[in-house]
């Protein structure tokens, strides 16, 4: 069936208002969750295919992910969707004023491949739990879940409600030609911009999850072990290719000899061989490629081996890096991890506040001042202090970027507000008002007017 059918078809649907039930939002949710119980395994098995990620990687970061977000939807539903009551001002009395979650109507979501699952389906189950009818494109480079997802989807739910579409540049651009009610995108700021464009077209609104360099800062009053740990996981996971993955290091000059001798001692505990089923590998050629060119052989500080045939870069420390290097002008989205070494904790703090607003920061100290000016000098995404990655596996947070790292934000309460319009409505009694705001004017009336408002 053609694109621009399946979306007419959508519009059809919204308008029989079916998707307004509570009721059929939570079975359509049910049969997601339960279709991704049933299917566990051809999930994984899609998913080690694109870039060889591990069964327990895949469980912990994409799949327990999407069945929390059902759980929770399912279990706040009706709270989310009640009208809310707010305050009534003098002038408007006697009367009540609401804001009604309304969904928005057809939207589209496309995905990025890094966690292929998670990215997609999301903001699906946010857009789902929220009343809209939804076109999904996921990510044509990780083709083998996207046609997963293809399959679970269109086997199994109406056409005229959700659907994915398979495809990759030429279909998103034949899409994005048409009319959404909202567009969420997730992936690259430049791609971000061409969807921006497109959306202002029909005056779409965007939610735009984007990337961008995202810094680690490590000062002379953390705990070292715990940080140098925390970090390890937090880059390699997925090979590095995270959108919220440290993607530098700015380490205090006084213990960065310490610090850089526990990386590499975590780095080997855990495991990150060529042939480790537990690592993941680079997801395609060209990203391979461009990752080798970053290796500056001569700051390598520990790892540095790649073999193309594998896919595979061993998790690498460069040190003595300079701002003006080239592994410092795009973010690097892989295992290379660039350290700069700091004397002055403020001076790091104004190098990071003169590059684009990261997606993440994060700061590992037990310092208060140090947490505070990281805190409240500094702009992003989200962060932590003494963890990375970790701040968006909690749901009572919203997730999203600032400036070049995107717009808007979900999970939890922010998805289902992500994908509803907050519609106000005052309702009055047809008794008791005074005449004063009615003509004929008078000063009178004014100097009445005046003491009210
Ligand atoms: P990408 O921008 O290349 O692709 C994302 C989507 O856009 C894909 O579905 C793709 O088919 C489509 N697309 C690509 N080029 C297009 C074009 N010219 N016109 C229209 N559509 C196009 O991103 P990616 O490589 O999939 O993901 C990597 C980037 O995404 C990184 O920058 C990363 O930081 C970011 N990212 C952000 C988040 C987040 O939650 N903020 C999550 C994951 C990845």
């Amino acid at each position: 069936m053609e694109i621009e059918n399946i979306l007419q078809k959508q519009r059809d649907f919204y308008q029989t208002q079916q998707t307004h039930s509570l009721a059929f939002r939570k079975m359509y949710l049910e049969k997601l969750k339960n279709l991704i119980i049933s299917n566990e395994n051809k999930l994984y098995e899609a998913i080690h295919k694109d870039f060889g990620k591990s069964k327990f990687d895949t469980f912990t970061t994409e799949l327990s992910f999407i069945l929390n977000d059902i759980n929770y939807y399912i279990k706040n539903l009706k709270k989310l969707s009640k009208p809310k009551k707010v305050s009534t001002n003098l002038v408007n009395q006697l009367g009540t004023s609401k804001i009604y979650a309304d969904p928005l109507g057809c939207v589209l979501v496309i995905g990025a491949w890094n966690y292929p699952y998670q990215l997609s389906l999301s903001p699906v189950i946010a857009a789902m739990a929220a009343g809209n009818c939804c076109i999904l494109k996921p990510s044509e480079i990780a083709a083998n879940t996207m046609k997963a997802m293809a399959s679970l989807i269109n086997e199994n739910f109406p056409p005229e409600y959700l659907y994915v579409y398979e495809g990759g540049i030429e279909e998103t651009t034949a899409l994005l030609q048409l009319r959404f009610d909202k567009i969420f995108f997730t992936g690259s700021t430049k791609v971000g911009k061409i969807v921006y464009k497109a959306a202002a077209e029909h005056l779409t609104p965007v939610t735009l999850e984007l990337g961008g360099k995202s810094p680690a800062i490590v000062t002379k009053n953390a705990n070292l072990e715990v940080a140098a740990k925390r970090i390890v996981w937090g880059k390699f996971l997925n090979a590095g290719q995270t959108c919220v993955a440290p993607d530098y290091l700015l380490v205090e000059e006084t213990i960065q000899e310490q610090f850089l001798e526990m990386l590499r001692k975590y780095i080997k505990e855990f495991g990150y061989e060529k042939d480790s089923e537990q690592y993941t590998r680079i997801i395609n050629q060209r990203n391979f490629q461009r990752l080798v060119r970053l290796l500056d052989q001569e700051k390598i500080y520990s790892g540095g081996q790649s073999d193309e045939a594998k896919l595979y870069i061993e998790p690498t420390i460069l040190h003595h890096v300079d701002w003006n290097d080239e592994i410092m002008q795009e973010e690097i989205f892989g295992p290379l991890l660039p350290v700069i070494s700091f004397q002055n904790y403020h001076a790091a703090l104004n190098a990071v506040l003169a590059l684009e607003k990261p997606l993440a920061a994060y700061l590992f100290t037990n310092n208060s001042e140090e947490k505070e000016s990281f805190t409240r000098k500094l702009s992003f995404g989200g962060g932590c202090i003494n963890d990375t990655v970790m701040h968006l596996s909690n749901d009572h947070l919203p997730f999203g970027g600032v400036g070049n790292s995107g717009t808007g934000n979900y999970h939890g309460k922010y998805g289902f507000e992500t994908f509803s319009h907050q519609k106000a409505v005052l309702d009055k009694t047809t008794w008791g008002e005074p005449n004063i705001k009615y003509p004929p004017y008078s000063e009178k009336k004014l100097s009445w007017i005046k003491k009210l408002l």
